[in-house]
């Protein structure tokens, strides 16, 4: 049965260890939610030891053919877009590599005629000749859409629901083929059924109520950790952040929530990776590390061309589906839009040192080739 089936399911929150989760989700006092931070923290050391897996983004293309309301790429906002080069995809990925990372996941926008499966195959095979781990974040694709990158060397496959209240997700996606939830809702399955070794989960907190969401973003864990039970399954709790577009969350998600769902997913799904962005600030990162966190990127940018400014001679804006130049006024530097602003500034070695000073250890790589089965 497919998630998307399951999700029908009037029974979907009847598993023991659903019901755990919603029980942990209940408001707790401050003695019980550290109880349960201690308890969190002996299980993230028992299971990842004092390990903490560091990546970066690297934006491939900001074009998008979605209407998606609270982000800056959505299709009709006025921005700044580029596709990168696989040239510029490599420079920049070789900056990302000078400042130690060998873990990256390559993001876009969903636009098939910018970012085809075959320039992400290529992107990926490029920078397999010496970064060891690729993650894709992209639009939702077919099972066989997904072999060429997996073929190329991808190994992970991100895909947040953003929000798992079905009205909700209606309201806000309200074009393109994003406004499918539950052909969204099966992405993670397909990716699996293609080969990828990690699939990451996530809803964009901040657009439903968030016990809620938090519950069905555990539910999908679930189904994946039985169904899909070869790969690896780690989640994200982005919440939102400034972006073209000026939207505001319609719920609240204060940092005691994140906080209690970080610690309830940790007491449940022990083995799960879970992972940190730097939509948080330095503080509430430097105290989320210890809860449960497993893997955070460091020193991002959210535009293509962010590390390097590679690109920006190709800068321009999109008006159905065509580009359109955008002439610079004198003395502007054009650079591509951002999907959001980021809240933690600090340079990847900044964020290393910090980890070590919280008795972490920082981890630029965390797979090889080698390691995988003949
Ligand atoms: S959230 Fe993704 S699909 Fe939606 S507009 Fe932004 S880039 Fe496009």
């Amino acid at each position: 049965m497919s998630f998307s089936e399951a999700f029908r399911d009037p029974a979907l929150l009847n598993s023991r260890v659903l019901q755990r989760f919603a029980a942990l989700l209940q408001p707790k006092t401050g003695a019980e939610l550290e109880t349960m931070a201690h308890e969190a923290e002996a299980l993230t050391r028992q299971f990842f030891g004092r390990t903490m897996r560091l990546f970066a983004p690297l934006y491939l293309s900001n074009e998008c053919v979605n209407i998606c309301k609270y982000c800056g790429f959505s299709r009709d906002n006025p921005i700044l877009r580029v596709t990168l080069s696989v040239d510029q995809v490599e420079a920049e990925a070789r900056h990302l590599w000078e400042q130690g990372f060998r873990n990256v996941l390559l993001v876009a926008g969903e636009h098939p005629k910018f970012v085809s499966t075959d320039y992400l195959a290529q992107c990926v095979a490029r920078l397999r000749e010496f970064i060891p781990a690729i993650s894709l974040e992209v639009g939702p694709m077919e099972t066989i859409d997904y072999l060429p990158a997996v073929q190329a060397g991808a190994e992970g496959l991100v895909v947040y629901q953003e929000t798992y209240n079905r009205a909700a997700y209606a309201e806000l996606h309200t074009a393109g083929p994003k406004k499918d939830f539950d052909w969204r809702l099966d992405c993670p399955e397909r990716a699996y059924a293609a080969g990828f070794r990690r699939l990451g989960l996530g809803a964009l907190f901040g657009l439903a109520p968030w016990e809620e969401e938090a519950l069905h973003l555990a539910a999908h864990v679930d189904h994946l950790l039985r169904h899909c039970w070869k790969s690896s399954v780690t989640v994200s709790l982005p919440r939102l952040r400034p972006a073209a577009g000026s939207f505001e969350p319609t719920h609240d998600f204060n940092d005691r929530a994140l906080v209690q769902v970080i610690l309830a997913l940790r007491l449940c799904f022990p083995q799960v990776g879970i992972v940190l962005s730097t939509r948080e600030t330095p503080a509430l990162r430097d105290r989320l590390v210890r809860l449960g966190i497993t893997m955070m990127s460091a020193g991002s940018h959210t535009e293509p061309g962010g590390y390097t400014g590679a690109g920006e001679e190709s800068i321009h804006q999109t008006q159905r589906g065509k580009a359109v130049a955008v002439i610079a006024s004198e003395g502007e530097h054009l650079t591509a839009t951002e999907q959001f602003a980021i809240a933690d500034e600090r340079s990847p070695a900044e964020v290393s040192a910090r980890l070590r000073e919280l008795g972490l250890e920082p981890v630029w790589k965390d797979w090889d080739a080698a390691l995988a089965p003949v």
